[in-house]
């Protein structure tokens, strides 16, 4: 009775129905951040559909293994072989040990997940944990893909069919720009070892057969993902970047270590579905990390936007479609948010019992012959929402209008709006006003000192003093106080 799930392949550019590997389970492997710097919300974008994804897999009736990497080794500058690594270049610009720049940025992401309640993956894997795998992983591939230059160990992308099928189906230019490294044999090999030049030491490096050196970032997916998931394994996420250089070589490694043939049949790739978010964009430039101030979940949070404002205003778009960052469009997410936890308040107060918990596997509640049937069209259209590639824009639209309807009883509804908030992640019969109304770092005044004159100007008013209550009022706002008398959100006061 529930659709089926649809999904956006990037490797065949279709709409597939999704047929898990194992019956009943879903396994998903998804790139994780490189933890040089903080993640700016655009990284946090592709973890929010990442989330969405699992979710959805979840409500869905599917044992999901979810796996997130974490990388603290091997990304270079430049995506393909140029530059410095990411991580050691970090390290020696603030003079601090390569672990603890990878702790203290690992932690920061994490943060970031919590506050945008993406969920926890069954396992984090770092990849310093798996040099080992990745060396065993190199040999198996080696006689036969590889080859070696002084720089190090070089991947021959001519010994796999349909390389760069993926960047090909997607991008005008095909494979991404690629730097010059003198030897290779063809511009796109890429090296799967980085050997620590003579006379260097690095801060992270490990011997192997071709000498002392660093595994290649491409390689710790496919090590990982293959370990963890087993190939193929059912869906592969990251940001659209990476169908132009580290997913053709991801899949290109995996053909080679699987001894698949060409990508005809996209399991041969190491994953059945490839799936990318597209991009939050910043017209001004203020996503870069380069930037003086760039846009982190802590600088929207302090200036006062509760981080699942941004949560709302990803699921309001398509995750294929690009995304604008706007302080507006953040504030419009936020007051979305604002109504919708009102209008659950509304239906909490109107009952008594506590609503239960939502089942997990949506089918479940379905029949579940405990409640009124009068919400399911509701959850079957939500259903049919998500199925089709994920679209919570128009979820969301179902979800309003169960809000809206008048002949469903609170308690169902409430039932309702928690069956689909497992998948939404927004917190829904949890949220307090309290919490959405963060107060702005530079705000000078509490929000205790708000409530107190409120409480004054209401009494005034209660005396027809208004000269009192005006004078209070212009006092708030001087403060940066705006109140809301007549609000129909009942939101009372803005900072
Ligand atoms: P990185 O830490 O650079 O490896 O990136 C982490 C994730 O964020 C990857 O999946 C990228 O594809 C993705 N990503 C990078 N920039 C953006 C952006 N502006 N919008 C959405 N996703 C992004
Ligand atoms: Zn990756």
């Amino acid at each position: 009775m529930t659709a089926p799930l649809r999904l956006f392949n990037s490797l065949t550019r279709e709409l597939e129905t999704f047929h898990p590997v194992h019956p009943g389970e879903a396994r998903v492997y998804s790139c994780g951040p490189t933890v040089y710097n903080y993640p700016h919300i655009g990284n946090m974008r592709a973890y929010v559909f990442a989330d969405v994804l699992g979710r959805t897999l979840s409500w869905k009736g599917y044992r999901l293994t979810h796996v997130i990497n974490i990388t603290d080794v091997g990304h270079l500058t430049d995506d393909a072989d140029a530059g410095e690594d990411k991580l050691e270049k970090a390290a020696a610009a603030q003079h601090q040990s390569i672990w603890d720049i990878a702790r203290h940025y690992t932690e920061a992401y994490w943060a970031d997940i919590r506050a945008l309640n993406i969920r926890q993956p069954a396992e984090w894997s770092v990849a310093t944990d798996y040099i080992e795998e990745m060396i065993e992983f190199a040999k198996t591939i080696a006689r036969k893909h590889c080859y070696e230059l002084d720089s190090g160990l070089y991947f021959d992308v001519s010994t796999v069919d349909d390389y760069g099928k993926l960047a090909r189906a997607n991008t005008d230019e095909g494979e991404g720009r690629i730097e010059a490294v003198e030897g290779k044999r063809h511009p796109a090999d890429f090296a799967i070892w980085r050997k620590t030049p003579p006379g260097e030491t690095r801060q992270m490096e490990w011997d192997s057969p071709w000498g002392k050196g660093a595994p290649g970032w491409h390689l710790e997916c496919s090590v990982m993902s293959g370990r963890l998931l087993e190939f193929p394994f059912d869906i592969h996420t990251g940001g659209i970047d990476h169908r132009e250089i580290h997913h053709p070589n991801e899949i290109a490694q995996n053909q080679a270590f699987c001894h698949t043939n060409g990508l005809g049949d996209p399991a041969n790739s190491g994953a059945r579905i490839w799936m990318h978010n597209n991009f939050l964009v910043e017209r001004s430039g203020k996503m870069s990390k380069s930037a003086g101030e760039f846009l982190r979940l802590q600088l929207l949070i302090d200036k006062g936007y509760h981080p699942l404002a941004y949560r709302m205003m990803c699921l309001q778009a398509h995750y294929r479609s690009e995304l604008e960052f706007s302080w507006d469009g953040l504030g419009a997410a936020l007051t979305r948010l604002k109504r919708l936890m009102m209008a659950v308040a509304a239906l909490q107060a109107q009952v008594e019992s506590p609503v239960p918990e939502p089942k997990t596997g949506w089918t479940r509640l379905y029949v579940h012959d405990e409640f009124d049937a009068a919400f399911q069209p509701y959850l079957a259209r939500f259903d049919e929402a998500v199925s089709d590639d994920l679209n919570t824009a128009v979820a969301l639209t179902v979800l309003d209008d169960l809000l809206a309807v008048k002949t469903i009883d609170p308690r169902e509804k409430l039932v309702a709006i928690a069956s689909m908030d497992a998948v939404l992640g927004l917190k829904l019969t949890a949220l307090l006003r309290s919490d959405l109304r963060l107060r702005p770092k530079d705000a000078a005044v509490s929000e205790a000192e708000i409530e107190d004159a409120l409480t004054r100007r209401k009494a005034a008013r209660a005396e027809k003093d208004f000269a009192t209550s005006d004078a209070i009022r212009d006092e708030l706002a001087a403060k940066g106080v705006e109140v809301m008398d007549g609000d129909p959100l009942g939101w009372e006061w803005k900072l």
